[in-house]
């Protein structure tokens, strides 16, 4: 009790003095055997070992271990430095400007080697006017390291060669008892950094962990925060909240924690239309359960489903303006990606790739002549068509019109010829004349 008492006192300023001492936890207590850390994690630590060094699987990978979810990367945290690092591996690089970490390569595998980071303390470290820490970059003991990580279940340091945990802050026991926990005081450390914010509604969900009241409580009215981070920090963490394999737990979770607003700015305007909800709660599960499955899954397509109504209402709205069908589509595609920037930077790639299935669409609904062959040649043809169908399962196109053009796909030529659709009945409103889309980036084998 009085411990506790004492911890919580001396976690507001944390003076490197007061550091704490860490429990060392054996194998019968967290059950993580060896085998089910990567080889390559394995040796990395046991080279760095005989090397004279320490050095610990580290992270998210213990932590998933622990609660029994197969972690997607190994980190291993070492007390050498990244040149002593580089020295023993031969298929090793060092990467990173500000803060140096080691990429060492072992058969299929890539593990991020990192030197024990120092703490940062407020006097100490460059700001921003809001408390954000703009440089962390000093190298520090073990102890410090541990203490500088977000939640207490995220600064578990396994030792493969005799199968201990090292335990700075009662992370064991708070995986255990399914809480996350922030490490020191949660006002002051989402103030150094509010991705932390996002971090603990993802890893929340992802884990099956309720988030501690005294690290919930401050979420809401700390949200604004994160208005000041960089839209390619935000990307990058939204994009893992994405593609975690819970989606629509996360996003869940981020509503209730009032944290959804600032980060996809149109996702609010998205939920409140009923078609527009059922479309991205459905894009959501079909990419929770790729992951799940072992497929893969396109960024570009799940932003492209998630901002998918906005354009569909840009597109409307010029299109009662008197704008022709397709220039309209491309420029409210522009528009709706423009609109995004400011708060996410989708890097370019994606927004091409956000581009070419947007394009496809109405491409599908001609059914006569020779376009449906074009169409199916295309590259992007499948990305196009699970675009298609997820829209026809939402409601907002009949089903018919997927399920055409998978038999059409998988039809024989003579077969085929007999499908066709005439344009007339096929484009029962009026006859647009066909016209190039003036000034648009021409989508890839658009017509
Ligand atoms: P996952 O890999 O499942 O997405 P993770 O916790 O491993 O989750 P990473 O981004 O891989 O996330 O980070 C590795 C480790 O670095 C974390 O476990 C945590 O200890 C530390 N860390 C990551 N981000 C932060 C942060 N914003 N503040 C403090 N520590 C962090
Ligand atoms: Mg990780």
């Amino acid at each position: 009790m009085i411990r506790k008492l004492l911890r919580r006192v001396f976690r507001r300023a944390a003076p490197v003095s007061v550091l704490p001492e860490p429990a060392l936890i054996p194998v019968d207590r967290h059950g993580v055997r060896r085998e089910q850390v990567s080889p390559a994690a394995n040796k990395v630590c046991t080279v760095l070992q005989e090397a004279g060094h320490k050095a610990y699987v580290v992270g998210g990978a213990v932590r998933d271990i622990i609660v029994g979810q197969v972690p997607k990367d190994f980190d291993v945290a070492t007390s050498a430095t990244p040149e002593e690092v580089r020295a023993l591996f031969r298929r090793s690089r060092i990467i990173g400007r500000r803060f140096k970490i080691v990429h060492v390569m072992s058969g299929p595998e890539t593990i991020e080697v990192s030197t024990f980071r120092a703490m940062q303390e407020a006097e100490a470290t460059e700001t921003d006017e809001h408390g954000r820490v703009l440089r962390d970059n000093v190298f520090g003991s073990m102890a410090e390291d541990a203490t500088r990580r977000d939640f207490t279940v995220n600064a578990l340091y396994y030792n493969p060669t005799d199968e201990t945990v090292i335990d700075y802050h009662h992370g064991v026991a708070d995986l255990q008892q399914r809480t996350l926990r922030m490490i020191g005081d949660p006002r002051v450390r989402y103030r150094e950094d509010p991705v932390r914010m996002l971090r603990a509604a993802r890893l929340g969900a992802k884990l099956g962990l309720s988030i501690d009241p005294a690290a919930r409580a401050p979420i809401r009215e700390m949200a604004d925060l994160l208005e000041n981070v960089p839209p390619a920090r935000l990307f990058d963490e939204m994009l893992k909240l994405l593609m975690s394999g819970h989606a629509v737990k996360c996003l869940k979770q981020l509503r209730e924690e009032g944290l959804h607003h600032g980060l996809l700015p149109l996702l609010d305007v998205i939920l409140e239309q009923p078609l527009g909800e059922r479309f991205v709660w459905l894009s959501l599960e079909n990419t929770d359960q790729r992951v799940r499955q072992g497929k893969p899954i396109s960024p570009g397509f799940l932003f492209a489903t998630l901002l998918w109504h906005e354009v569909l209402a840009d597109w409307e709205a010029r299109k009662a303006n008197g704008e022709h069908s397709q220039p309209a589509l491309f420029d409210a595609m522009d528009a709706v990606l423009a609109r995004q920037s400011g708060k996410l930077a989708i890097t370019r790639r994606i927004a091409g790739d956000i581009k070419e299935i947007w394009a496809l669409q109405p491409r599908f609904e001609k059914r006569a002549g020779k376009a449906p062959y074009r169409l199916l040649e295309q590259a992007r043809y499948r990305a196009g068509w699970d675009f298609l169908r997820l829209r026809a399962q939402s409601g907002e196109l009949p089903m018919e019109l997927p399920d055409w053009w998978e038999n059409f796909a998988d039809a024989n030529p003579d077969i085929r010829q007999g499908m066709l659709v005439p344009e007339k009945t096929d484009a029962p409103r009026k006859r647009r004349r066909r016209r190039k889309p003036a000034g648009a980036p021409a989508a890839p084998g658009s017509e």
